[in-house]
């Protein structure tokens, strides 16, 4: 029998590095996951380590990386993702995408491997381009507070292209728009954990602004799937993954207290700031290259993610975030 092939997935213990680590787990795949826990969880991987498929490593990829044996594929996911994490990690952030991506194209190189960034719809920043192609050249900040994560994932994409080019190495890009489902954690502070959160605990929602921008929501199990079939196609410039269907935020809080059957009503908070005002992936290139779409409504999705965060301790609920990053910020 031909040897298994070999996936290493940083990030591997966050949301969606821990469903892609079940993904591959799941195709057959021998998986290494690599995570210093800085935003990930290790309950996201806890039923694999029993697999004698997996294993972890508790490393920070912004540092030298050394895996023995071999390497078929490089999947890399690790990087705070929630604007209020990278608010508070903001180096680690910087680092995280070009020190961090520097160290695995380095040793991408050295096992043959190919590599998959997760890049985001960040790259557009506040696009004046409505819906967003992969043509866009985007609209960002360079110094204002989300240009740490925007141009981390600019100067990832630029170095992966470059290791292309130069190096002859095979490389994957995509272009990750919103994505939610299990194992996102209840208070990292995007919207959508947010607003259940608050209507668990019965308390008001929070819409930031006037609830007039908007996000186009995907359900994960469409995104891995996006990112399997992407991983295994030859195309190497960047994809778009995202669901189109696009809401308002006033409007997905209004969903969310039907859903949720909250007695709660929507307050108003200041838009924080660069805050995109539009927000929806053009995937005609998807389509096209990898034969995909997604499959998930919001309506199936939102009810699944739901009877997620039901199911956690109350504890957790009413605990502040777990995540002191005190010991992270040098
Ligand atoms: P997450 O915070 O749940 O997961 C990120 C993981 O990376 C965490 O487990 C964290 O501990 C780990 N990590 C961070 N810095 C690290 C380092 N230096 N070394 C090792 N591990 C490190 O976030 P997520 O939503 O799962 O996002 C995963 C990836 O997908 C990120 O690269 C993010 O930019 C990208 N992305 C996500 C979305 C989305 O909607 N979820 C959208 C666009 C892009
Ligand atoms: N948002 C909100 N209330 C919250 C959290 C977020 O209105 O409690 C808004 C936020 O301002 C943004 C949208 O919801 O317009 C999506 O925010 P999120 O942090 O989930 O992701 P982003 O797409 O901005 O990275």
């Amino acid at each position: 029998m031909a040897d298994k092939k070999t996936i290493l997935i940083t990030g591997g213990a966050g949301f969606l590095g821990s469903h892609l680590c079940d993904r591959f787990i799941a195709e057959g795949y021998k998986v290494t996951a690599m995570d210093n826990l800085i935003t990930g969880d290790l309950r996201n991987i806890e039923h694999l380590f029993r697999h004698a498929d997996f294993e972890f490593y508790h490393h920070d990829v912004s540092k030298f990386v050394h895996v023995p044996g071999k390497i078929d594929y490089i999947l890399h996911f690790a990087s705070p993702a929630s604007p209020i994490d990278y608010l508070k990690i903001p180096i680690q952030t910087l680092k995280v995408g070009s020190l961090g991506t520097h160290n695995l194209l380095g040793l991408a190189r050295a096992k043959k491997a190919r590599m998959l960034i997760a890049s985001t719809s960040e790259v557009y920043g506040d696009p004046t381009v409505h819906p967003q192609t992969e043509e866009y050249y985007g609209n960002v900040n360079t110094v204002g507070p989300r240009g740490v994560y925007d141009e981390a994932k600019r100067f990832q994409e630029a170095i992966t292209m470059a290791y292309h080019t130069y190096h002859g190495l095979e490389t994957r890009i995509v272009r990750i728009f919103n994505t939610y489902g299990p194992r996102m954690r209840l208070n990292d502070g995007r919207v959508l954990p947010a607003f259940i959160g608050q209507a668990l605990r019965g308390e008001d929602l929070t819409v930031f602004g006037d609830g007039s921008q908007t996000r186009s929501f995907c359900y994960v199990d469409d995104l891995v799937e996006g990112i399997h079939r992407l991983l295994l196609s030859d195309y190497s410039g960047p994809v778009n993954i995202g669901n189109p269907s696009e809401i308002t935020i006033g409007e997905f809080a209004e969903e969310i207290i039907k859903l949720t059957g909250t007695k709660q009503k929507v307050i108003y908070q200041p838009l924080p700031k660069d805050d995109p005002k539009q927000r929806q992936p053009d995937i005609t290139k998807a389509r096209k290259l990898l034969n995909w779409e997604p499959k998930v409504g919001r309506a199936e999705g939102l009810r699944i993610t739901y009877e997620y965060f039901k199911s956690l301790p109350r504890e957790l609920l009413f605990a502040r975030d777990h995540k002191d990053f005190g010991s992270y910020i040098k």
